[in-house]
């Protein structure tokens, strides 16, 4: 498999290369030259498989010759051995039309260590044998950093910036990652909102001076492999609703686009998904975005979902290209200018493509406390503010066929923002005993100012240069 950039002029890289990339040199983010393909019967047979076969099986086309499928099963196995529930993405009914995908079982509660718990791996597997070293940098509205800290920490050849905006963050998370005191990992609090932190890290992956000096690599959502690694969880709950021969929509608590996006990928390889629902908060660009065509940034406001608190969605430019025939001269033109204006309008091909498989919802304070409530008077669950915004925005769809299960994505265990929970329906979920004594750890990070040339010159002082 090949990949190409949404920009159209970069090189194309093999799986590794991605893996091991930040953005594409042309600035733009690399995708697969052509969707794999699955028909019904190879659909059909995937059915029972434990999940890290099921991943295994979903991901080796896009993986290639880069990785046997003997060792990549090897990887699934050891990445997927780190979840608290042997299912890994368990499955949950709450009433005759609605379900509950719980991806927070991984070692930091969010959904993000499905993907990060394999990158890791991966990191350590293209690195091995070779004189070489790797400098992450990522940038973080909470989980990202956490589950990327916990997959890297203490690993050889690696060293992992994270750029977290200064008490914008839930305690849980903030100590997931600044109590983990490995040498190869350092917390920056900057002051700014998660899409300055984005920013920052966006410039460093364009900055020549230092992608010449250091193999400067990715964790967001921009990294293919984090992407690829999320499109296994919507086979493993399609396929337990009944697929292929019965259509599912999923409703996604929505940021950067990186989550839906994997169940985009999944509809292009067979998977026979209905609809894609994408849910945001207030921050609602996407919601505007698919409802009117303006994909405009405002100013982002904090909420009670962190995670969601973003007003440019990275991955948002991979539907563009995609839904846009492909042609990376028209998203090179269409990013330009929202870099330059903070807004672009979609073409009206874009537009109707995009709406052949996404719908959304933008649910305020409101509705999701209204969804904590009934998850919890009704089903007796408890849920975060994330999944919560997925379930009332999977409750508001309408115009779905009466007979299409609807799959809301759990991204993070309740415990990860308690006090949330607590506020919206009086009580306080309790931090699974596996996080141990998180809450009385020494920290460590240190706090800059959120310009570039200080996170910069920060990097470049403390990461180890690739060798020759
Ligand atoms: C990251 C995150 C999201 C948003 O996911 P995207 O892939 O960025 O759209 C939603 N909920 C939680 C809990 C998250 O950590």
């Amino acid at each position: 498999m090949r990949y190409v950039s949404t920009r159209g002029t970069a090189p194309a890289l093999d799986f590794k290369g991605v893996t091991l990339a930040g953005l594409a040199s042309d600035g733009g983010l690399y995708v697969p030259e052509t969707w794999p393909q699955f028909a019904p019967d190879a659909i059909a047979a995937m059915a029972g498989l434990p999940y890290a076969q099921l991943a295994q099986r979903v991901m080796q086309p896009f993986v290639g010759d880069c990785v046997t499928p003997e060792r990549l099963l090897e990887l699934t196995t050891q990445a997927y051995g780190t979840f608290a529930h042997a299912a890994v993405t368990p499955l949950r009914q709450l009433d005759e039309r609605h379900w509950l995908l719980e991806l927070f079982h991984g070692p930091t509660l969010a959904f993000k260590d499905v993907a990060l718990q394999l990158l890791g791996l991966l990191f350590e597997e293209f690195l091995a044998g070779r004189d070489d070293h790797l400098t992450i940098v990522g940038a973080t509205s909470g989980d990202t950093g956490s589950a990327a800290i916990n997959a890297v920490a203490g690993r050889d050849k690696v060293d992992i910036f994270m750029l977290h905006p200064h008490g914008r963050v839930s305690e849980v998370q903030r100590r997931q990652m600044t109590s983990v005191l490995a040498p190869n990992v350092h917390n920056i609090a900057i002051d700014g909102s998660f899409d300055d932190a984005q920013a920052v890290v966006k410039r460093m992956f364009n900055d020549g001076a230092v992608t010449a000096r250091f193999g400067i690599a990715a964790v967001n959502s921009i990294n293919w492999a984090r992407l690829m690694a999320q499109v296994v969880y919507y086979f493993a709950a399609a396929l337990q609703l009944g697929a292929p021969q019965r259509r599912v929509a999923f409703a996604v608590p929505t940021g950067n686009f990186g989550d839906v996006f994997a169940g985009y990928v999944a509809a292009q390889m067979g998977l026979p998904i209905e609809r894609l629902i994408v849910a945001t908060n207030i921050n609602d660009i996407l919601h505007r975005a698919l409802t009117t065509g303006d994909y405009s940034a405002g100013t982002v406001t904090p909420t009670a979902a962190p995670s969601m608190d973003i007003q440019v969605s990275s991955n948002f430019e991979r539907l563009l290209y995609d839904a846009g025939g492909r042609d990376g001269g028209l998203i090179a033109g269409q990013m330009a200018r929202f870099e330059a204006e903070r807004a672009l309008h979609l073409t009206n091909a874009q537009r109707s493509s995009a709406a052949r498989w996404f719908g959304s919802a933008r649910i305020d304070a409101a509705g999701m406390v209204a969804a904590q409530r009934w998850a919890y008077d009704h089903c007796g669950e408890v849920l975060d503010p994330h999944s919560a915004i997925g379930l009332a925005a999977a409750r508001a769809a309408a115009d779905l066929p009466a007979d299409v299960p609807i799959v809301t994505l759990a991204t993070a265990h309740p415990a990860k923002f308690g006090d949330a929970v607590a506020a919206a329906i009086g009580v306080q979920p309790a931090l699974p005993a596996r996080l141990g004594d998180l809450l009385e750890r020494p920290e460590r990070y240190d706090r800059l100012p959120g310009d570039y040339a200080s996170i910069r010159d920060y990097v470049t002082a403390r990461a180890t240069p690739r060798p020759g």
